[in-house]
């Protein structure tokens, strides 16, 4: 009996039992979703890239 359930990552789905990723559908989403946090927590907050001047006149 198979028991497929949606990845947390790309939503794919995948069965469970037969999944080393599990809750990911692969390494892929696990690395992802690993990074993903990873570099959220070691997010260095940069200069805000504002764009300014957007009424500006054309030719
Ligand atoms: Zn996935």
């Amino acid at each position: 009996m198979k028991r497929e359930v949606p990845c947390p990552r790309c939503g794919a789905r995948h069965e469970w039992s037969d999944n080393p990723w599990r809750p990911f559908c692969s390494e892929r989403c696990k690395v992802i979703d690993l990074g993903g946090w990873l570099s959220e927590e070691n997010a260095i907050p940069g200069e805000a890239a504002e764009i300014s001047g957007a009424d500006a006149p054309k030719h």
